[in-house]
């Protein structure tokens, strides 16, 4: 059985006021730890804060991206050694924002992902298509060869720890979603990848999430599909009671 995992992507946006304000807001409303992981993604400048609060209780932090370098001449970098001497314990990797606005690429990816673990972050590996891919039958393709891109070198017990956020492109941010069908279709395509790379056991333990216009409206819905254990929400993760109820519809899964 797949825990189910919710997390917040915050993006560039709350000050630090506002993103601490949400954590006493969500303090307690949340399912156990057992029941669903649940974790906001927050700006770099409001992870040391978040994550002292957080402590082992939920939602744990995580960051948006890092270098994957421990330290060094990298002028406006994150590494993973401040990251997880913060507390935090996940990181997102290669989002479609990061690949488009700043030159985020597979192998900066792979490094990142190799990286994490080697960390003991947990990294969310964003993988998906352009609209223009999906139209010309090219989805499949697309996905699979990031995922094998972004785990390239890893072996098969890290990679059971990994999380996978399937995002089509042309479904964040527009209120468009795929439907569940769809998005289920993509997390079976991954899990297939996943088989192929290190087994079926494997494949099975690995966390595959959709993301793209999320909300309490249709996460039930995409839940309740097989390959998807979880989400990865922007825009309806920044209201506590939008995050709440995500989060409350994976604990009962
Ligand atoms: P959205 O963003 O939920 O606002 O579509 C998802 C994401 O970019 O992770």
């Amino acid at each position: 059985m797949r825990k189910p995992i919710i997390a917040g992507n915050w993006k560039m946006h709350k000050t630090l006021g506002e993103a601490e304000s949400f954590f006493d807001s969500v303090k307690g409303k949340l399912p156990e730890a057992g029941q669903a992981e649940t974790v906001i993604c927050a700006p770099a400048p409001f992870l040391a804060s978040l994550a002292g609060r957080a402590g082992d209780a939920t939602p744990a932090v995580g960051a948006q991206t890092m270098h994957e370098e421990e330290k060094g001449a990298f002028t406006g970098e994150v590494s993973p050694v401040m990251l997880t001497d913060l507390g935090v314990r996940y990181v997102v990797i290669g989002h479609s924002e990061r690949r488009e606005y700043f030159n985020e690429t597979d192998q900066s990816v792979n490094r990142k992902v190799k990286a994490a673990f080697g960390h003991g972050l947990v990294p969310i590996i964003c993988v998906g298509e352009s609209l223009e891919e999906r139209e010309s039958g090219k989805t499949a393709e697309k996905i699979s060869g990031q995922v094998r891109a972004a785990l390239d070198g890893i072996g098969a017990e890290n990679a059971a720890g990994a999380v996978i956020a399937y995002e089509p492109i042309w479904a964040i941010g527009t209120g468009k979603t795929a439907t569940s069908e769809m998005a289920n279709e993509a997390c079976g395509e991954i899990r297939s990848t996943l088989a192929d790379l290190f087994g079926q056991d494997t494949a099975e333990q690995i966390r595959i999430q959709y993301g793209g216009s999320v909300k309490p409206e249709n996460i039930e819905e995409l839940l309740a599909q097989p390959d998807i254990d979880g989400a990865l929400v922007g825009g309806a993760s920044l209201e506590p009671e939008s995050f709440i109820a995500l989060a409350e519809a994976a604990g009962h899964e």
